[in-house]
């Protein structure tokens, strides 16, 4: 736990702070499995995402249309699980799945088993704003997304030449899910704007080869998307499986919530008492925050009991403090992160800041 800063608790009231974070998805992402190639354009489009959401909190706009602008450019290209680019089902269809989460009021939007929507994110985003449900599915889903007038795509949108060898790959060796390592790719974005609201969302196609109406963590609110102003936001990516068991952007948020109160309890206790007993200050909470190391460790410790049940993958997280940052048990993850105090970068590699 630390004190804050006299001047940074001034700058988080005078609303100069934002931070932004982006996934697209974690896995066995190894220098030995990505191409040159590959490993420039997926940083040229995590730069460009990252630029499109930090480019909203800059100029004052919100968290919520930071991430709707981040996630929108991932699901645009066909490198990303997500809109164009999606992963097949067994039956060789796309079923997409999204969510967002709005901080702020706690309002929320999801969509499951998806298709023909072009961008699933504003489909979540419609059914929070403009529906009294947080979650719809399949052909209901579908109708809602035309009614809205959103953007509408031919099945054949989402296909490109890689997720159909993939999913011929699974079909010719009737492997499960489970076996090839096909699944990632998942995109999201976490965000903390100038007025210290938070906001998440993920979005995906699931997994390779996924049947029965398979739903992953990525649409559920808690699981792989999750934003609470009073402690951070979070979206997930990795084996949904194990993230709806351990309902990990929830049990983030969580934690920190929790030991946000008990920190400052602690510091108080370290002020000293006047003759009369009583603190000769009293530590106000704007004044107060976790370091990057608390909340690291808060994530770390979710991501360890996740793993600890056998699953992989991970998170990206913002804090109310202006804290960006990501926890996760695979070799990689495409990454990137922004903050107003000049931090700006993407990686791929575990071995990558
Ligand atoms: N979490 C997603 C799912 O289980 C997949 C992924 O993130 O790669 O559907």
């Amino acid at each position: 736990m630390c004190l804050v800063q006299p001047a940074l608790a001034k700058d988080i009231k005078d609303g100069d702070r934002w931070s932004i974070a982006i996934h697209g998805g974690a896995g066995t992402i190894n220098r030995d499995k990505i191409t040159l190639q590959q490993d420039a354009e997926i940083r040229a489009a995590l730069r460009k995402a990252l630029e499109a959401g930090s480019d909203v909190l800059r100029k004052g706009g919100s968290g919520m249309d930071a991430i709707t602008a981040s996630i929108m450019i991932l699901e645009d290209d066909p490198n990303f699980n997500a809109g164009k680019g999606a992963v097949f089902t067994w039956d060789k269809t796309n079923e997409l799945d999204s969510s967002i989460m709005d901080g702020s009021n706690l309002s929320a939007g999801a969509v499951a088993g998806i298709n023909g929507t072009k961008n699933p994110i504003l489909l979540a985003r419609a059914v929070k704003d403009k529906s009294p449900h947080v979650m719809l599915s399949g052909a209901g889903a579908n109708q809602f997304s035309r009614e809205q007038g959103l953007e509408q795509v031919p099945p054949e949108y989402y296909a490109t030449p890689y997720r159909l060898k993939q999913i011929e790959d699974v079909l010719a060796k009737k492997v499960s899910v489970k076996d090839v390592d096909y699944k990632f790719g998942t995109v999201g974005a976490v965000a903390m704007d100038k007025a210290g609201n938070m906001a998440a969302g993920t979005s995906t196609g699931g997994m390779t080869g996924k049947r029965w109406g398979r739903i992953g963590d990525s649409p559920i609110i808690g699981a792989g998307t999750y934003a609470d102003n009073r402690s951070c936001a979070v979206s997930a990516t990795g084996d949904g499986e194990y993230f709806i068991r351990v309902g990990v952007a929830h049990e983030i948020c969580t934690r920190i919530r929790m030991r946000w109160p008990i920190a400052i309890e602690e510091a108080q206790k370290s002020v000293p008492k006047n003759a009369d007993g009583n603190y000769t200050y009293t530590i106000h909470a704007s004044e107060f925050m976790l370091s990057d190391e608390e909340v690291h460790e808060i994530a770390d410790e979710v991501i360890a009991e996740m793993g600890n049940l056998g699953g992989t993958g991970g998170i990206i997280f913002a804090t109310p403090w202006g804290q960006a940052g990501y926890s996760f048990n695979t070799p990689g993850m495409y990454r990137g992160r922004a903050t107003s105090e000049g931090v700006m970068g993407v990686s791929i590699y575990g071995d990558e800041e």
